[in-house]
């Protein structure tokens, strides 16, 4: 955690997106600073937190960009999306229509980013499994349909929501390098 190494080898823009409440900035939270709240606001003002690790003996700054609370349907505008190579798209296990919505996000995205962007499906709130509105296998199927990346995570818990980063951005890294 934290920047404490000198030198950048590279800086990689990766962006959440997804329904309201899903957990978008507690996944943020989790990875950029090993935080977690319940009790969670809307994210307001905040653009984007950083992290640095090391990937193959580089040094890459992860530069997570998370909306402001404008996850209405088109509300996030395409300077959000400009630059990012890689993309979180997130959904709530307990949710269907957070699922449902998943298509238009993907949409929008491919609509807005570069056509090599890495994305990430993410099925968040796994601890909440009593509450499991969207079986593992409807996700799983989507995501290879449409050549995602796809893992549930718990930001409370901190289920593989380090993989799921480590997961995009080394990919990332080994288009670019
Ligand atoms: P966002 O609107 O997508 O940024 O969602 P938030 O990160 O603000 O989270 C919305 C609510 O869900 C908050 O009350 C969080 O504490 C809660 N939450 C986020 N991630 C998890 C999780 O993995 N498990 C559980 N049980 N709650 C979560
Ligand atoms: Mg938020």
């Amino acid at each position: 955690y934290g920047d404490a190494s000198q030198k950048v080898d590279y800086v990689f823009k990766v962006v959440l997106i997804g329904d309201s409440a899903v957990g978008k900035s507690q996944i943020l939270a989790r990875f950029a600073r090993n935080e977690f709240s319940l009790d969670s606001k809307a994210t307001i003002g905040v653009e984007f937190q950083t992290r640095t690790l090391v990937i193959q003996h580089k040094s890459v700054k992860a530069q997570i960009w998370d909306t402001a609370g404008q996850e209405r349907y088109r509300a996030v505008t395409s300077a959000y999306y400009r630059g990012a190579v890689g993309a979180m798209l997130v959904y709530d296990i307990t949710k269907r229509q957070t699922f449902d919505h998943i298509p238009r996000w993907l949409e929008e995205l491919r609509a807005h980013a570069d056509k090599n962007i890495v994305i990430m499906l993410i099925g968040n709130k796994i601890d909440l499994e009593d509450q499991r509105a969207v079986p593992t296998e409807d996700a799983k199927e989507f995501a290879q349909k449409e050549g995602l990346f796809f893992l549930e995570t718990s930001a409370l818990e901190a289920t593989n929501v380090e993989t799921a980063f480590t997961t995009v951005l080394t990919e990332i890294f080994n288009i670019v390098s």
